[in-house]
C-alpha cells in the first residue's frame, strides 16, 4: 500500500484553514487549480510509497519508536506560497525543530525497516492546498491570500501513519484519499537527546 507518515491538524484548524480557502476557491482562475478536500489535509513528514505487506510490522514498531522518543510540541499555520507553478500550500510556524526532527525520525524508521526512501533534499513542511491543472495558471491572487493565513497554535501530540489510495480511473469517491491507518502519541520529554 502506499504509504505517508504525517501530522494531521485538529478539525478546529482545519476550519480556520477552509475559510481561507474558501475565499480562494472563489477567485478568478480557480477552476484551473485542482483542490485538495479538506478531510485528508495533512503535513506529510514522510513520504514511503508503495509498502510490501511484509514490512508493515517493523515499519509500525519503528514509528512507535520514533514517536515514543519525541516530545509533544507546538505549531500554527502560518503563511503560504507555492512550488514551481503547481502546488500552492499553506505553511506553518512554531516549533520547527521539533517537526524536522519527528520528520528526519520517521524518514530514518521508515529507511530501518526497509522501506526505500529518496534522499531527501532540505524538508519543508507545508499542507497542500490545490495544484494547478496546468502550467499556465496564475498562481499570484492564491498565493497572496495564502500569505496572509494566521492560524491559532495548537500542540501536535501524535504521529500518523496514512494510506494514500490513488483514484481508480473512473471510479470516484469510491475509497477515502486518505485513511490514517495507526497514530502513536508523542511521549519524549525533551528535543535532540534518548
Ligand atoms: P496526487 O499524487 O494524486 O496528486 P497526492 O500527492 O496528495 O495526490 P500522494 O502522491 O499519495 O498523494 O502523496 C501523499 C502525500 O505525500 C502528499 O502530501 C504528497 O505531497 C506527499 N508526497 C508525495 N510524493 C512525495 C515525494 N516524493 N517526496 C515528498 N513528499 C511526497
Ligand atoms: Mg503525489
Amino acid at each position: 500500500m502506499r504509504l505517508f507518515a504525517a501530522v494531521v491538524p485538529p478539525g478546529d484548524r482545519l476550519d480556520e484553514l477552509g475559510r481561507v480557502v474558501d475565499r480562494l476557491h472563489r477567485l478568478p482562475g480557480a477552476d484551473g487549480i485542482r483542490w485538495t478536500s479538506r478531510p485528508g489535509w495533512h503535513l506529510t513528514l514522510a513520504f514511503m510509497g508503495e509498502v510490501g505487506d511484509e514490512l508493515l510490522p517493523e515499519l509500525r514498531v519503528r514509528l512507535e519508536r520514533a514517536a515514543h522518543r519525541t516530545p509533544a510540541f507546538s505549531l500554527r499555520l502560518h503563511g503560504g506560497g507555492h512550488f514551481g507553478r503547481r502546488a500552492l500550500w499553506a505553511g506553518v510556524a512554531g516549533d520547527l525543530d521539533t517537526l524536522r526532527l519527528l520528520a528526519e525520525r520517521s524518514d530514518a524508521a521508515a529507511r530501518r525497516a526497509g522501506v526505500p526512501m529518496d534522499e531527501h533534499r532540505g524538508y519543508r513542511a507545508h499542507l497542500t492546498v490545490g495544484r494547478a491543472r496546468g502550467e499556465g495558471v496564475p498562481l499570484g491572487s492564491f498565493v497572496e491570500e495564502l500569505d496572509a493565513v494566521e492560524g491559532a497554535r495548537w500542540q501536535v501530540t501524535e504521529l500518523a501513519l496514512v494510506r494514500s489510495n490513488l483514484p481508480v480511473s473512473g471510479v470516484r469517491g469510491e475509497r477515502p484519499r486518505y485513511e490514517t491507518v495507526a497514530a502513536w502519541p508523542l511521549e519524549g520529554r525533551e528535543g535532540r537527546s534518548g
